[in-house]
């Protein structure tokens, strides 16, 4: 059985719910909109430029697949899809990883306050807009069976891709 680690974290199979040779999805522990997933090489590796090529491909191709589908099932209409790639870049964890955010017209009052949400600096974004900050108060780490119940209703869309690309592991468990 593979051990799953986003960065220093270790991470349980059942919050995972994307799961090829190379790279994996996870549900968010304090997700900024509904749907807010991370796609991550199972390398732990910290910067965007020490993928190798086939983690770089994979790692796209799983953002396309999975924004997909998040965008359907959280009735999205478009996605923000980032990364923070190093620290001064607003990175926390120490490994590289793909944001892919479900996104409404308006879910934001204005459009680019997602990013600093993601970032979730204390204090910092409180200041600039008030509706941002009672969202921040709110957004509290979700339970391990909060997080495993979103990845097993996420997981039943990729099975096939797990058996077929190396990622049958998650379904071992
Ligand atoms: P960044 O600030 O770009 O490094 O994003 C880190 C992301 O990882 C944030 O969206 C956090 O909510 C999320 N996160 C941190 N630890 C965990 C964890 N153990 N499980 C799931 N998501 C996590």
């Amino acid at each position: 059985m593979t051990a799953f680690k986003f960065g220093p974290y270790p991470i349980s199979a059942s919050e995972i719910f994307y799961s090829t040779r190379n790279v994996f999805g996870l549900v968010n522990l304090k997700p900024v909109t509904p749907g807010h997933v991370l796609i991550i090489p199972r390398r732990v590796v910290p910067r965007f430029a020490d993928l190798t090529t086939a983690e770089a491909h994979d790692l796209v191709i799983a953002a396309q697949r999975v924004g997909k589908v998040v965008e359907r099932e959280y009735k999205g209409e478009s996605l923000t899809i980032t990364v923070q790639d190093g620290p001064a870049a607003g990175q926390t964890v120490p490994h590289v990883h793909i944001h892919v955010m479900p996104r409404r017209k308006g879910d934001w009052a204005d459009n680019d306050d997602i990013y600093p949400e993601i970032n979730r600096k204390e204090g910092e974004l409180g200041r600039a807009l008030k509706n941002r900050v009672d969202a921040e108060a709110e957004r509290k780490p979700r339970s391990h069976e909060e997080m495993a119940e979103e990845a097993g209703k996420l997981r039943v869309f990729f099975k096939d891709v797990s058996q077929a690309e190396g990622g049958a592991d998650i379904w071992n468990n």
